[in-house]
């Protein structure tokens, strides 16, 4: 039996989670299927940038360093993320990007493996992973690197005895394929490497449970499913257990033992702090507290179940409404090896992007032929996803997408 739109409204009517849509601001007329590229604005986020701003820094100034916190702001909102990836309190610090606590942990990790000169990634990481740690071991000498994936070796045949880190997305960022963290990371730490777990498409999306994995080191971004606005800090996990010989080296004063000693040696504070570099970015601190309210009351199961159900749904949907229109599900047709995104693929995916974004169907579009959307479960409803689903259609039927207008690309896809 095909599903109706009116199923799908029943769906919503039962949803658990149906009010959090009422804490995002959502443009009308927008269906926002790009919520794992930059997440929605929190309703409360703009008030708190506000109070940051003319109460914080325009009436406190230099003392709120103490008196508002900021100092301890890293450390306050890893903790308060910690739940959502299955970290314990003092395991994970929110501050500068994806990238470059990316270059920070891989760091550490090499340094503690250094008689193995061999590093494995996927031929498919999003590219700054790959190009940060090109970027790091490029300051040392004689590094191998082993990519796995697409014609390459599996994971299982790159492993050996001189492999030292191993870096890998939990969910690819273009199809959302899931890597089953626990078997990845067991088999690493059999051959005694250390493991990188990238997070940029998992946390917000799905539970996650690095602790329970035994995962070494993880780095993620919180502007895509949590919300935190553009360009919001980034965090880095570091295992407990790794604290006390882990060392990064962009050992820049606020990751000393003492900052305010200003001391002309450095020495790393201890745990997790010492993977904090400079001053923070505060004013992009802001709009993530106000999210972490948000998350504060989800529940991660049922956050899984609904973002599952919705994108069994949009693959269902595809293959009902769209039959012999050109499209190709790119993404696992088995949820359990899916994150919360799904790609299609169309030989004109870019002005069928285009196309569909102006009809108010917003997903992006990675080349060469990527349709991706994403389906954030705090706001995305049933029925987007139907709605969704028939705009798709129309562009494709119709061949609006053929229009030139559509056909230049911008900057950002
Ligand atoms: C989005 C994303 C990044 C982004 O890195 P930035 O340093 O924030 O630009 C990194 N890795 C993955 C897998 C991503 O999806």
């Amino acid at each position: 039996m095909p599903t109706t739109r009116s199923e799908c409204e029943q769906y919503d009517a039962d949803d658990p989670l149906a009010s959090l849509r009422e804490e995002f601001v959502l443009p009308e007329g927008v269906i926002y299927l790009d919520g794992n590229s930059l997440g929605a604005l929190p309703q409360t986020a703009a008030g708190r940038v506000a109070d940051m701003v003319e109460t914080e820094w325009g009436q406190g100034l230099i003392r709120s360093w103490n008196d508002a916190g900021w100092f301890d702001k890293p450390g306050v909102l890893g903790d308060r993320i910690a739940p959502l990836i299955g970290a314990g309190t003092g395991e994970v610090v929110v501050c500068d990007s994806t990238s470059i606590n990316l270059f920070k942990v891989f760091a550490a990790a090499l340094a503690m493996r250094p008689d193995r000169k061999v590093v494995v990634s996927e031929a498919g990481s999003f590219p700054t992973d790959l190009y940060m740690m090109e970027g790091a071991t490029g300051l040392l000498d004689g590094y191998e690197r082993r990519l796995i994936g697409a014609g390459g070796p599996t994971l299982e045949d790159a492993l050996d005895e001189d492999v030292a880190v191993v870096v890998l997305s939990h969910v690819d960022y273009r199809t959302g394929r899931l890597h089953d963290m626990v078997t990845v990371t067991e088999l690493a730490h059999r051959h005694g490497a250390l493991v990188v777990w990238d997070l940029c498409h998992s946390v917000g999306a799905l539970p996650v449970h690095l602790g329970d994995c035994r995962a070494d080191f993880a780095v993620g971004c919180t502007y895509k499913y949590l919300n935190g606005g553009p360009g919001s800090p980034a965090f880095l996990y570091v295992a407990a257990r790794h604290q006390d010989v882990a060392r990064q080296p962009l050992s820049g004063w606020h990751g000393h033992a003492n900052p305010f000693a200003f001391a002309t040696d450095y020495r790393p504070a201890d745990g997790i702090t010492r993977f904090r570099c400079s001053t923070p970015q505060l004013l992009s601190y802001a709009p993530l507290e106000a999210s972490l309210d948000i998350w504060e009351r989800v529940d991660l199961d049922l956050l899984r179940a609904k973002s599952l159900r919705m994108t069994d749904l949009f693959i269902e949907l595809v293959d009902q409404e769209c039959a012999g229109l050109g499209l190709d599900i790119a993404s696992p047709r088995d949820a359990d090896a899916r994150g919360s995104q799904v790609a299609v693929r169309h030989a004109d995916g870019y002005p069928v992007m285009r196309a569909l974004i102006d009809r108010g169907v917003i997903g992006d579009f990675r080349a060469p032929d990527l349709l991706r959307f994403g389906f954030t479960p705090l706001y995305v409803r049933y029925v987007d996803v139907w709605d969704a689903v028939q705009e798709l259609r129309d562009v494709l039927s119709s061949e609006v997408w053929r229009d030139v207008r559509y056909a230049t690309r911008a900057q950002v896809t």
